[in-house]
């Protein structure tokens, strides 16, 4: 018999987390306004609203935090996690940021203007609003069969090469400032990009002169997806898979609260050092002293370890095996889910689980709340509350696919508690004939509304 896949860690402390009553939960999410983000973690059982920062740090993580150097400039620690960024990524100039968007916006306004072009696969929602923030329009062009939530690509992330290069041939150099992928592509479902997508999108910026970044919060999952299905890296370890990835391209963002196994932190590293320059100075105005950036001595330090550890393949093993567990459950039970599984996340495919809730009254939204209802788990919606209005109509925008996402905290839960989680939704789902209508939004932000949005249910 086949070996199954074990953590290659145990538990040295543990954090209690409450059960609540579904007459509590009723009461707390009419309070919280039907938005799960207002809800105070004591009133969630089990969290999977985001896997960002709210992962288990090491036993070395926090034995590394005891020797951060937290000196204002040329801390040990900066210089430490700057070795560590090097010999993982190749890129030879590093900033550290406070999170992952902060290195977006240092990026950003040191190369996006106004009118600019920002192709890429689909664009996470703090990369699309710092762009869409300086007037620039981020281009899609993922492929056609990521929209697809039962077609079984093995690199769903990746670029159409027609699309992109259409865009790119389209338009002057000038407007196009950079190329962004996203690996993992969170956006559509945690799902990875090929090696041959990278190289291929890189071939295609050469020629035209344009930069390619990668927005690398996943970047180590990718990997593991790549030495899986990828013909020839079989053999490879993670951090050589990682490396050559990074080595089509010209730079990065990191939110270091994914891949980096930290509660907080990021960065930008890069290779034209042109481009450091002009970002050192908005870093140095927005975030701090360039060995710092927003981030303590200690946190660096342990960002240097944790990078280390989430590009370990048994880690990445477990970790992305946990998330397929979940998956084939859902499965089992009929419960229609995004195929193949994410690398961080299961996505719940609402329009076919509540297609009776017209999508004007935000279906996944509604399944995301009676989620929390009957089971005190919180999700979040990945649809058209997460989609925002079009910043030139103000209309609705209405996204191919309407989700509600179950991102796994790293290092946190167990097999029972994705047990749990599997019998909630399928009994949900048993019952789904009930629900008929859904929510309206009676005030919202003009910008990533979804954070604050406020609903009443119809
Ligand atoms: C989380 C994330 C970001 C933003 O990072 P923060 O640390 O949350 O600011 C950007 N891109 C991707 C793909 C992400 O997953």
């Amino acid at each position: 018999m086949k070996l199954p896949y074990a953590e290659p860690y145990k538990i040295k402390m543990v954090e209690t987390i409450k059960r609540s009553t579904l007459v509590q939960r009723k009461k707390w999410i009419k309070e919280a306004h039907f938005n799960l983000f207002n809800l105070s973690s004591d009133k969630v059982f089990i969290d999977v609203l985001t896997d960002s920062g709210t992962g288990a740090m090491s036993d070395k993580q926090w034995g590394a935090m005891m020797e951060g150097d937290e000196s204002y400039a040329g801390s040990r620690s900066f210089l430490k996690l700057k070795e560590t960024i090097q010999k993982i990524t190749g890129f030879e100039y590093i900033l550290p940021t406070h999170q992952g968007r902060a290195a977006e916006n240092v990026l950003f306004s040191a190369l996006v203007k106004e009118g600019n072009l920002v192709p890429g696969n689909s664009h996470f929602d703090t990369t699309k609003g710092h762009i869409e923030f300086r007037k620039a329009t981020a281009v899609d062009c993922t492929i056609d069969e990521a929209f697809e939530t039962t077609n079984l690509h093995p690199f769903k992330g990746n670029v159409n090469l027609e699309k992109l290069e259409k865009v790119l041939k389209d338009n002057p150099k000038e407007n196009i400032p950079l190329v962004i992928l996203t690996i993992t592509c969170n956006s559509s479902g945690g799902q990875p990009v090929s090696m041959q997508n990278i190289k291929d999108v890189s071939q295609i910026c050469k020629k035209y002169e344009i930069p390619l970044f990668f927005d690398a919060a996943r970047f180590a999952e990718n990997a593991y997806f790549i030495k899986l299905r990828e013909a020839g890296y079989q053999d490879k370890t993670i951090k050589e898979i990682a490396k050559e990835a990074f080595s089509y391209g010209d730079g990065m963002t990191m939110s270091s609260k994914k891949d980096g196994l930290v509660n907080m932190g990021g960065f930008i590293a890069l290779n034209n050092e042109e481009t450091f320059k002009q970002c050192t100075v908005f870093n140095i105005m927005y975030e701090g002293f360039i060995t710092y950036g927003g981030m303590n001595g200690r946190d660096m330090a342990a960002l240097s370890v944790g990078l280390d550890e989430a590009t370990e393949f048994n880690f990445l093993e477990s970790r992305i095996e946990q998330v397929a567990y979940l998956g084939k459950k859902l499965v089992e039970f009929g419960v229609p889910v995004q195929q193949p599984f994410g690398g961080h996340a299961i996505f719940i495919d609402a329009n076919k689980f509540v297609p009776t809730i017209p999508r004007e009254e935000y279906r996944a939204q509604a399944l995301a709340i009676e989620l929390y209802i009957i089971g005190g788990i919180r999700g979040v919606e990945i649809g058209t509350v997460l989609a925002d209005r079009d910043p030139f109509t103000r209309k609705n925008r209405y996204p191919d696919l309407e989700l509600v996402r179950l991102a796994i905290p790293r290092r946190t839960y167990s097999q029972n508690h994705m047990d749990y989680i599997a019998v909630v939704l399928k009994n949900i789902y048993d019952s789904r004939a009930e629900a008929k209508s859904g929510y309206i939004i009676v005030d919202e932000a003009p910008i990533m509304r979804h954070f604050t949005a406020k609903f009443e249910k119809i």
